[in-house]
């Protein structure tokens, strides 16, 4: 067992257990066991996933609400597992809990967790409780499966495959620039209440694209994928890595919202290298042979949700390079999203 925790670590699993477990013909034994036991899915592979979330890193109680750290954690791993174009099915939570953390806040962060994994009728099947002397720790695992063969990984882009993404780009950078104090001048208009909201709502409640991905791995769609968190430039890189490819991004393509280019007006930043740089948009990135691209629109059509072609594969030798409105063509920069505290790009 842990280090014993001050807040009353067996009534709170007994809480999280009623609140949040679930047993039933797949479950076995949930959470109350040594283990959880689970009947593996006939036909299919497991897809496991873990993120860590570490105070003052990840997160800053000062403007993060128990609930939205719970969410933001949720999303980080069924993105992951949404990006490799699976299912997701079991959650196991560990958590370290600083002695001012109560169990409502822990149970209010169970609650973000539970609450963006509900859509997917993800279970509660165990996990970890202990002490922290210093900062909450929060460690999500999910597990999900896909038809054995069928995962898409990010080695799979060839030369001519479209560069696709999701949704729009820099939204959760400007919304997390927006919430951190240092940020107070503007230089144009004033952003309306509106785009700020819709901008910190983009960094505190991301989505993770869980059906789409499996739409995309079930009709095999796209040929490799990768979920944005670093920022598209850094996870393009990991992409173009794996697949040993290179590629060409359309500057003029990348999805803007609205409220972002009013945030870039009115911070005099460059809309372009907040899409390129912006981590935790959790939008999925993935690449589509030409013959493909029909059938992709026509399923995205379908699903409501937004797709973009931003570019193409191109040779490992051309490297990583972006087309400027200008016309120009300069190798896409290094730079990503790092963390928290030097994020906003200069
Ligand atoms: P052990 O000492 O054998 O690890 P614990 O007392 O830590 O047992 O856990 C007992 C049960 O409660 C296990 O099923 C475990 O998965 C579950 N559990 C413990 N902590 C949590 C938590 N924070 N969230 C969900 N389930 C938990
Ligand atoms: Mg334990």
């Amino acid at each position: 067992m842990a280090h014993r925790p001050r807040l009353h670590e067996f009534r709170l699993i007994e809480q999280l257990r009623r609140a949040f477990g679930r047993t039933g013909p797949a479950v076995v034994r949930g959470i109350g066991d040594d283990a959880a036991i689970i009947t593996p899915p006939k036909g299919r592979q497991l897809v496991l996933t873990t993120d860590l979330l570490v105070e003052d890193v990840h997160f800053d109680l000062r403007t993060a609400s128990f609930e939205d750290i719970g969410h933001k954690a949720a999303i980080a791993n069924l993105s992951d597992i949404a990006a490799m174009g699976a299912r997701p099915e079991y959650a196991l939570v560990s958590i370290a809990a600083p002695p001012s953390c109560t169990a409502p806040h822990i149970l209010r962060l169970y609650k973000g967790i539970m609450d963006a994994c509900r859509p997917y009728r993800v279970a509660l099947i165990g996990g970890d409780t202990s002490a922290s002397p210093r900062g909450l720790f929060l460690s999500l695992t999910v597990t999900g499966s896909i038809p054995t063969g069928a995962s898409l990984r990010r080695d799979g882009a060839r030369v001519g495959d479209l560069l696709y993404v999701t949704g729009t780009l820099g939204d959760a950078l400007a919304g997390l620039t927006l919430l951190s104090r240092r940020h107070r001048r503007s230089v144009g208009l004033p952003l309306k209440s509106s785009e700020r909201r819709f901008l910190i709502d983009r960094h505190r409640r991301p989505i993770a694209h869980v059906r789409l991905g499996q739409t995309l791995s079930a009709l095999r769609l796209a040929s490799a994928m990768i979920d944005l968190s670093d920022g598209l430039s850094g996870d393009l890189r990991h992409l173009c890595e794996h697949s040993r490819v290179g590629a060409e991004i359309d500057a003029t393509a990348l999805p803007l919202s609205s409220a972002l280019r009013a945030y870039a007006r009115s911070s005099g930043t460059d809309p372009v290298a907040l899409a390129l740089q912006g981590g935790e948009d959790y939008e999925l990135l993935f690449t589509v042979p030409p013959a493909k691209q029909r059938m992709l629109q026509r399923v995205a059509r379908r699903s409501g949700r937004r797709v973009t072609c931003i570019g193409v594969i191109r040779p490992k030798a051309f490297g990583l390079r972006v087309r400027e409105t200008t016309g120009r063509v300069r190798l896409l920069p290094v730079t990503s999203y790092v963390h928290f505290h030097d994020a906003s790009p200069e």
